[in-house]
């Protein structure tokens, strides 16, 4: 038995039999459609229904598809399931944010499910969806938890899909279910549950291109989960190869992991830097198809104290982004265990901010929100993965 079996849990109640059609773009519904031989005719009426079902209602059973016929929905449970991720774990934040493991279903017998985490924080007016597109991440940025775990795949696009699907069944917001009830969630006229998606989890999404845009594509169909494009950001620590494409093939609005104003100290905070430097990738944003002042590429800059944090490179900072529609975003820097930096002292950030804001961007510091969960960015990395890597040492020690 592999050690990886070994320190897997032992049974997925998820586990499927049959391929599940939950998190499918259109062509792969109509390509399922195919394989049990519904004629060419009538595939674009099927995918219609299917689509209806899974993504507006978010059922998880082929009967309650009432306007598809009975014949055609026993076929449809013969062949497929409708399967999706599980919640394996969820902690609740005192300020109402949410983390939650989940387990993706097995993509096969020998596939255990991939463990990743989802984070939805609630606000008066909107609830925002953290969602991962990578198990772990390459990059080893040196501030960021994530970059230390040592598993990594890509997420395939049912399995980014079906983080906003359990997210939304948790929060009790498809037709027929009820919130959980502690007043946390958004609610209201014209108010959902989960309004906006931020692709700021675990992974850097533009490594995994097309089944992010996939995914993008998927959100934002008006006749299922129906989420504005503008309201879902892919945040990227600067592939500047794919940013281009971003725009061009999914519409979806850009945060950049800029972090430093020289080239030398973005280097040593994200290596990716040494790769693709700081003006390559302003350029990329100045190039950026539809960024305007009404859709601006929000610019992310971790605040770590005696690193990055000084007046001089607030300066710097303004002088760089100037000519490209942008917001910044500043990110007290959230400390996990044996963390080589210290976030910034509060009056060092309020500087900082001051000399932004002066510049013309509005309230520029971010809320942490989850802290007391380590719900925070950059703070994910699965738990499960951790006992994995402690059994590991285990067995290595023996
Ligand atoms: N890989 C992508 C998206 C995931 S990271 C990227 O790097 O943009 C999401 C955001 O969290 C990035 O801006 C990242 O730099 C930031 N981040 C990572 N670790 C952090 C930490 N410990 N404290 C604060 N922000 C962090
Ligand atoms: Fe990866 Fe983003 Fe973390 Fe860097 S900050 S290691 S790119 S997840």
């Amino acid at each position: 038995m592999s050690l990886a079996e070994q320190a897997a849990p032992e049974s997925f109640s998820n586990a499927p039999s049959k391929p599940s059609l939950v998190g499918l773009t259109r062509a792969g519904l109509a390509d399922a459609l195919r394989e049990i031989g519904t004629p060419e005719r009538e595939i674009r009426m099927r995918v219609s229904q299917l689509w209806h079902w899974i993504y507006f209602h978010g059922v998880r059973n082929f009967d309650a598809m009432l306007n598809v016929s009975k014949a055609m929905r026993q076929k449809l449970a013969e062949h497929f399931s409708l399967a999706r991720a599980e919640v394996v774990e969820e902690q609740v934040s005192a300020d109402g944010t949410r983390k939650w493991l989940i387990r993706m279903a097995p993509v096969d017998k020998f596939d255990k499910g991939a463990e990743v985490e989802c984070v939805y924080i609630p606000e008066a007016d909107r609830g925002t969806l953290c969602v991962s597109s990578q198990v772990g991440c390459t990059l080893n940025c040196t501030f960021c938890h994530t970059g230390t775990q040592r598993l990594v795949r890509n997420l395939t696009t049912p399995e980014i899909v079906s983080q906003l699907i359990v997210a939304r069944e948790r929060l009790g917001d498809f037709p027929g279910l009820t919130p959980p009830d502690n007043g946390l969630i958004p609610s209201g006229e014209g108010v959902r549950a989960v309004s906006n998606i931020v692709f700021m989890g675990m992974g850097e999404p533009l490594y995994n291109f097309e089944n992010v845009r996939d995914a993008v594509e998927i959100f934002s169909d008006g006749d299922g989960l129906s989420l504005s494009k503008r309201r879902i950001t892919v945040s990227t620590s600067g592939v500047v190869p794919e940013i281009e494409r971003l725009g061009a093939e999914s519409g979806a609005a850009l945060a950049i992991s800029l972090h430093a104003v020289r080239d030398e100290l973005r280097d040593r905070l994200v290596p990716l830097n040494k790769k693709y430097p700081i003006k390559e990738l302003l350029q990329a944003c100045r190039d950026y198809p539809g960024a305007s002042n009404a859709r601006r590429i929000t610019f992310e800059y971790v605040m770590l104290k005696g690193v990055n944090d000084s007046p001089a490179e607030a300066r710097e900072l303004v002088r760089l982004l100037k000519g490209i529609p942008a917001k910044i975003n500043l990110i007290p820097f959230n400390p996990w265990p044996g963390a080589p930096y210290e976030c910034s002292d509060w009056g060092t950030i309020e500087k900082f901010s001051d000399i932004v804001f002066n510049a013309g961007y509005a309230s520029p510091v971010r809320t942490p929100r989850g802290r007391d969960i380590l719900a925070a960015c950059g703070q994910l990395k699965s738990e499960t993965e951790k006992l994995r890597a402690r059994a590991r040492m285990a067995a290595e020690l023996d």
